[in-house]
């Protein structure tokens, strides 16, 4: 196996994270493949005893076990860091794993977590049940206000954990103000960027210190498989979150990261067609419906930071309708739009978020995070946008509005 380009990262170091989402971390094996070789081994066998052992001391590059290492699974790992401008990545089985690593690897009893209130629902389930269980405290916030973050701060906090935009509000965080604050108080930033990816937004630039991704959605693209991966500093990712992964194993298959790297080089083409159409069904719905969270929109309270921080606006927004009632029946009348709860599909899908995927959180937290009973959340795929106002239109008298 050898890189592409030599062996050290300072030719494609430059490239910009279009040309890193084709061509980032590839390595060839001596049939000289051009796509990306699916490496489905669990073990790997030496010439030798000494060889063994040396590995085993790191005194030798080549590979030990796919739990530690699998050239499939590094060829991921580099692309993502390369795309995010970090030094390092390593891949997780989902996007919860990655997230739960990326917390426990760092965190001890005693430690104190701020959190943005607005939050995917497993998130908030990490937060808010899990990790009390081991004695680490939470205080969650609206992660809008820059002044909650620094009021939130206790001689304890270790981690601000936020998604910026958050699932499925769309709250926007001020990456520049609060990886900030952050670095003044000695606090990592934890930031879950699963909405924008690395081609529309990079944390890093802005002074995060980690980057987790649910890699199921954008970046694999086309719903096929979980994915998840954690990207930050060369000493974040070898100390902290490795001894974590390599003794409790969350990691993905070989298969599943090859399917990521396929979605990888197609990501930035779909994720800018996706905010496109994204826009042209946004500004139809704007005036259709009683509010609509959409970071494209200049009606959108945080558009120009949105628009500051992130290359376009995704394919992802929530809009309200009257309750509960009238939410499910627009999703009963649509006709080419999936109700299903992914996202990042190049399919359309909606859902509703209240009896979906915040039920596990409780009413009076959904209320608090603003995931009201009538808020739906739409995945704009890469249908003909024309298409998809159609059947909008049609559900949308069918229920009412
Ligand atoms: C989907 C999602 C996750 C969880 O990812 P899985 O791959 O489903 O485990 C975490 N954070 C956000 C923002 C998500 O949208």
């Amino acid at each position: 196996m050898k890189r592409t380009t030599g062996t050290d990262r300072s030719i494609t170091q430059g490239w910009r994270s279009a040309t890193q989402a084709v061509r980032g971390g590839t390595w060839r094996s001596e049939a000289g493949e051009t796509s990306e070789a699916l490496f489905l081994t669990s073990g790997y066998a030496y010439d030798d005893a000494e060889t063994a052992a040396a590995r085993f001391r790191g005194e030798d590059p080549g590979m030990t076990y796919s739990r530690l290492q699998n050239p499939t699974v590094a060829m991921l790992e580099e692309r993502i860091a390369l795309m995010d401008k970090a030094e390092a990545c390593r891949v997780q089985a989902s996007g919860m794993a990655a997230m739960t690593a990326a917390l426990l690897c760092q965190l001890s009893q005693g430690d104190h977590v701020v959190a943005g209130r607005a939050a995917f629902g497993s998130c908030r389930w990490l937060v808010d049940q899990l990790l009390p269980r081991f004695g680490i405290a939470s205080t969650t916030i609206d992660a809008r206000d820059n002044a909650a973050w620094e009021a939130a701060i206790q001689p304890n906090t270790k981690v601000f954990f936020f998604e910026t935009p958050a699932n499925p509000t769309m709250d926007i965080v001020d990456l520049k103000a609060v990886c900030d604050l952050a670095k003044a108080h000695g606090i990592t930033t934890v930031v879950d960027n699963a909405f924008a990816t690395p081609a529309l937004q990079r944390p890093i630039e802005w002074g995060a210190d980690v980057v987790a991704y649910s890699a199921t959605k954008m970046m694999d693209g086309q719903g096929r498989v979980l994915a998840g991966a954690v990207a930050g500093s060369a000493q974040f990712i070898n100390d902290k979150l490795l001894p974590f992964q390599r003794n409790t194993g969350p990691n993905l298959s070989p298969f599943n990261a090859w399917v990521v790297l396929k979605g990888l080089e197609t990501l930035d083409l779909r994720i800018r067609r996706q905010s496109e159409n994204s826009m042209a069904v946004g500004k139809m719905l704007e005036g259709r419906v009683p509010k609509i969270n959409h970071p494209g929109l200049a009606s959108f309270p945080q558009h120009n930071l949105a628009m500051q921080q992130m290359d376009a606006c995704g394919g992802i927004f929530s809009f309200e309708v009257e309750g509960r009632a009238q939410a499910h029946a627009l999703l009963n009348a649509l006709q080419l739009i999936d109700i299903s709860n992914n996202i990042g599909d190049s399919r359309s899908l909606m859902c509703h978020n209240a009896s979906t995927t915040h039920y596990s959180v409780s009413a009076e937290a959904r209320e608090e995070m603003g995931v009201t009973e009538g808020m739906l959340r739409l995945n704009v795929g890469l249908e003909d946008p024309a298409d998809l106002i159609e059947d909008l239109d049609q559900a949308l008298r069918s229920a009412g509005l």
